[in-house]
């Protein structure tokens, strides 16, 4: 007989999912109501609001796309890109290549600026790319590379799709909610997010928003969106303000209750008190995995706090030590992309899993596992980090004296 279904416990600490607040999970188990009723939408009208305040965005086009962010990306492409268009796509990463694909499968032309895996998105090629295509319509850039862990100067980026008269388009999956992200401030046209990195809510949901300018060009499309699910003129009716509501998909019901909880928790901390959380056990992991000899793959001002790619040592072998991990310490880390494939893991620490007691576990057991493989450097990795949080906590009491 096939019982009920009871996952193991794990610590999340891979590129997404990551691990869930208790409040998340409890919020996913209300009961359910129908996507028409009122409450519900007083539910949604709220949702917006607390998504517009982690985009930090005035946009009225903001929402969580009933989909996962693969999805979020597909509607930003099939809602701008008309057959013919010029995209300039930067391809630094996994993400990247599939938004070329996005561009190509639409009928549209895609210019690629690409740099290599772990180096953020170089600013001088992007602007030739645009100086040598006038005509483009967009530039599309991955702001947090989940695959490399390198992270681009979107506000750069945006400054120069402006200044080439171009939309923005933001792939924000894994930068939302783990490092500054400022829609209107960057003047970003369109991005979209993911529920299961940064947010910590379940997998499924992609918050998008998209600019004026950007719904302008929607409204002056002369051909209809190719995709039925993802075309926005539609999900408005449902979206849109006001208590008239028309069907258009049944609404994922629990999972919105729970990233409505995800995002109320966000304002209970404070996005930039959640930035800095990152930012904080980020450190004190690089601490612990410096003095281990892990190798980052990122230089230092590029890295992004919430994935941390690292050098596999020689000697060790890839699946059987994640592996290890997995089933000794309940801990997931990721695995390498493409070329990092074998030679790569990468360590999350999104949202609810970005806390201290992961960061030394996470050492704890990457020191036990290496050991296995003739990699040694005993309590190396958990004195670097615990030493980290003592010098954060010291520069905190020397602000609190000095402010
Ligand atoms: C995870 C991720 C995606 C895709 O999101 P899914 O929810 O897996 O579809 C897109 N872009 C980036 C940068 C990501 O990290």
């Amino acid at each position: 007989m096939i019982r009920s279904f009871h996952p193991p416990r794990r610590i999340l600490l891979g590129p997404g999912p990551s691990d869930i607040h208790p409040r998340v999970l409890a919020a996913l188990s209300r009961s359910t109501i129908g996507h028409l009723d009122p409450a519900f939408i007083g539910m949604m009208d709220e949702l917006k609001v607390l998504l517009q305040r982690a985009f930090r965005t005035q946009n009225p086009l903001t929402l969580p796309v009933s989909a996962p962010g693969s999805a979020g990306m597909e509607a930003c492409f099939a809602n701008l890109v008309e057959p013919g268009d010029l995209v300039v796509v930067c391809e630094n990463g996994v993400f990247g290549a599939r938004m070329r694909e996005n561009v190509e499968r639409l009928g549209g032309r895609a210019v690629v600026v690409r740099d290599e895996w772990g180096e953020p998105v170089d600013l001088n090629k992007v602007e030739d790319a645009l100086k040598a295509h006038p005509e483009a319509v967009a530039l599309a850039f991955v702001h947090a590379e989940t695959s490399t862990g390198a992270r681009s100067d979107a506000a750069a980026l945006c400054q120069l799709a402006r200044r080439h008269g171009c939309l923005a388009i933001v792939d924000a999956v894994t930068s939302l909610g783990g490092i500054p992200l400022e829609v209107d401030a960057w003047g970003i046209d369109a991005v979209y997010a993911g529920s299961q990195k940064c947010l910590s809510c379940v997998p499924g949901l992609s918050p998008l928003s998209f600019s004026e300018r950007a719904v302008a060009r929607i409204r002056r499309r002369t051909t209809p969106v190719k995709s039925w699910f993802l075309d926005l003129n539609l999900v408005m009716g449902y979206w849109g303000t006001g208590t008239k509501r028309a069907y258009h998909h049944t609404a994922p019901v629990n999972a919105l209750y729970a990233l409505h909880e995800a995002l109320v928790l966000l304002e209970e901390e404070g996005i930039e008190n959640a930035w800095r959380r990152h930012a904080l056990h980020h450190r004190a992991l690089a601490a612990g995995l410096a003095a281990l000899g892990l190798q980052f793959v990122v230089a230092e001002p590029h890295r992004l706090p919430q994935l941390n790619a690292v050098y596999i040592p020689p000697g060790v072998d890839d699946a059987a030590a994640r592996a290890m991990l997995l089933a000794d310490f309940g801990i997931e880390i990721g695995a390498g992309l493409g070329p990092f494939a074998g030679k790569v893991w990468r360590i999350g620490l999104m949202g609810h899993a970005a806390r201290k007691e992961n960061v030394l576990a996470c050492l704890a057991a990457l020191e036990a596992v290496l050991a296995r493989f003739g990699v040694r450097a005993a309590g190396a990795g958990v004195a670097a980090a615990l030493a980290a949080y003592t010098a954060a906590e010291g520069e905190k009491a020397e602000g609190h004296k000095g402010g």
